[in-house]
């Protein structure tokens, strides 16, 4: 999957640092972000020493204006402080600017983990410059990843916003769906936000039974992934078939949904998504059921 990207290590530990040349930055305007892409399909971020080049860059050098977000190993990356102001689609020469959602690729995984991780907090703190409570400016902590206000002492954190995919199965079949207008044509497994006051459990039932009709029974919690491009946690589920597999669509949400034999499954694992792991992991007959079967709820 994207986090995967051992043997390097993600720290994301929340320090106070300064740019430094090799700096990574990262630049945003709304769902596009400033990158290289070489001709072997690996992709670069600028370096805060690169954007001193004279007549390369049209980007601000001061430093202040950069914050450290995290690190991959011995690479620190920071984020362009939002400052309210028109945002601008800056020029370095050699790069430029991409949709977010194209950068899923296994050649730079770690630079894609990145910039996802990195517009997660790009949104964070430029939906939060004021309190929602009294309408003052917040105050970005330097003891942690937080934002306060110092009139009525409201408190911001990072937001996480918790959502399920679900793997239903059935014999030797899996539900596959293609999502209705939407960008992503391929392929799913069903998912949706888990709602207020709901278990993540609750949401594999009340999902699948309002995207194609079906009940669920022996829910069993898989593997989890960050996806930063939507603030979401994404939590993996396997369920069985309870009773008639009879498909009810609901439109509004799917253009399609069909039962695949292992055989004539569709999409396969790609590295990248949790969605394609779990695809991949009921691919493995044998492993699948072994793991199933272990204490299935
Ligand atoms: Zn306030």
């Amino acid at each position: 999957m994207i986090q995967d990207i051992e043997p390097k290590i993600f720290d994301n530990e929340f320090r106070q640092k300064e740019a430094g040349s090799q700096s990574k930055i990262i630049l945003f305007s709304e769902r596009m972000v400033l990158i290289k892409r070489n001709q072997d399909n690996t992709l670069h971020l600028p370096e805060y020493g690169e954007l001193f080049l004279k007549d390369v860059a049209k980007v601000s050098v001061e430093k202040k204006e950069y914050q450290y977000i995290f690190s991959i190993d011995s690479d620190e990356y920071f984020l362009k402080k939002f400052t309210g102001r028109e945002e601008q689609l800056w020029e370095i020469e050699g790069y430029s600017w991409e949709n977010i959602s194209g950068l899923r690729q296994m050649e730079s995984k770690e630079i894609c983990f990145a910039v996802m991780g990195a517009f997660q907090l790009y949104e964070w703190y430029r939906n939060n410059r004021f309190c929602g409570r009294c309408g003052r400016e917040m105050i970005h902590s330097k003891e942690q990843r937080m934002l306060f206000c110092r009139e009525c002492k409201n408190t911001v954190f990072p937001k996480v916003a918790p959502a399920v995919i679900v793997g239903v199965v059935h014999q030797d079949k899996i539900l596959m769906s293609k999502y209705a207008g939407r960008e992503y044509k391929k392929y799913a497994l069903l998912a949706g936000f888990v709602e207020f006051g709901e278990t993540a459990e609750q949401t594999v039932q009340r999902e699948v039974m309002e995207e194609v009709g079906l009940k669920v029974k022996h829910i069993k919690y898989y593997k989890s992934q960050p996806w930063g491009v939507d603030s979401n946690l994404l939590l993996g589920y396997f369920a069985e078939l309870d009773g008639d597999g009879e498909i009810t669509l609901d439109q509004e949400e799917l253009a399609s949904a069909d039962w695949f034999s292992r055989e004539m499954m569709p999409a396969h694992n790609d590295g990248i998504s949790l969605t394609r792991e779990m695809m991949g992991f009921f691919e493995q007959k044998e492993a699948f059921q072994r793991w199933y079967r272990e204490g299935a709820g």
